[in-house]
């Protein structure tokens, strides 16, 4: 198994943000994770990636226990994350912000002037996304859609074997999500990369996922394949109320 989440739990105040989470991706998987807002999915990225340490529970990664080392350290091992709200440094060019991804990957933190100002894996990433025209831009006066393939860049740019993938498409046109999903999809199965994704739009989530956990109020209330979870009346009641959001 690639990663296994073992019982993991925290409370905000008083509120069970995630509670006794457990769950598993294989090698080469693509698992999605739905639930309504504040189900406290992005928390459980939070968790699996070392940004925030839980109450209770373990993390394994490729067999090891992962649970003591921090975000950086995790990402050295292969399990890499995008953030929902982006984690691009809007100053930097494209190209900076990629090369900080790389040296992050080889544990040389953010220190951008003091090595190489060029490197293969940083040219690789921008190009896997088709971003090498504007490597030269800064990052922030990129195009929204630009700057979500510049995101997927610094994921790819750490040679993940697993990515979590937080809201990928988020404000994005349906040409743009459908542009999106197609790259992820082709780069992890050309990489051999396995996909644990949050995402509303349940046209991606259905396409992609070949295993779908629902989350709601921090547990996970079912598992199954897409169309056993389309079908499951439970999960479409956990979505009245929130109309826009659950779109078959
Ligand atoms: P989702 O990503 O499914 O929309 P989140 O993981 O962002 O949900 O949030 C889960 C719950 O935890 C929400 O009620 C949210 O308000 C709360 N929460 C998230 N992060 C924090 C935090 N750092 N401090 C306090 N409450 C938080
Ligand atoms: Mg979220």
């Amino acid at each position: 198994m690639l990663l296994t989440v073992e019982s993991l739990s925290i409370a905000f105040g008083g509120l069970d943000a995630v509670q006794n989470v457990s769950l598993s991706v294989e090698e080469r998987e693509r698992v999605a994770i739905i639930g309504p807002n504040g189900a406290g999915k992005s928390t459980l990225f939070n968790l699996i990636s070392g940004a925030l340490r839980p109450n209770s529970g373990r993390v394994l990664f490729d067999g090891q226990d992962i649970s003591r080392l921090d975000a950086h350290q995790r990402v050295k091992r292969g399990l890499a994350r995008s953030f929902q709200r982006s984690s691009i440094f809007p100053k930097l060019t494209a190209y900076e912000n990629v090369l900080a991804a790389v040296m992050v990957q080889r544990g040389r933190g953010f220190d951008l002037f003091g090595v190489a100002r060029t490197d293969p894996a940083a040219d690789d990433a921008l190009a896997s996304v088709g971003l090498s025209d504007q490597a030269g831009r800064v990052a922030g006066t990129l195009a929204l859609g630009d700057q979500k393939r510049l995101e997927l860049a610094l994921v790819l740019a750490v040679k993940p074997r697993l990515m979590l993938l937080d809201e990928p498409t988020a404000g994005m046109s349906p040409e743009e999500t459908a542009a999106t999903v197609a790259l992820v999809e082709r780069l992890a199965a050309e990489r051999g990369i396995a996909l644990l994704f949050t995402e509303h739009d349940m046209g991606v989530v259905f396409g992609v996922a070949q295993r779908v956990l629902v989350l709601s109020q921090g547990a996970l209330v079912a598992e199954g394949s897409p169309d056993s979870i389309r079908a499951n009346p439970d999960v479409q009641r956990l979505y009245l109320g929130e109309p826009g959001s659950l779109r078959f």
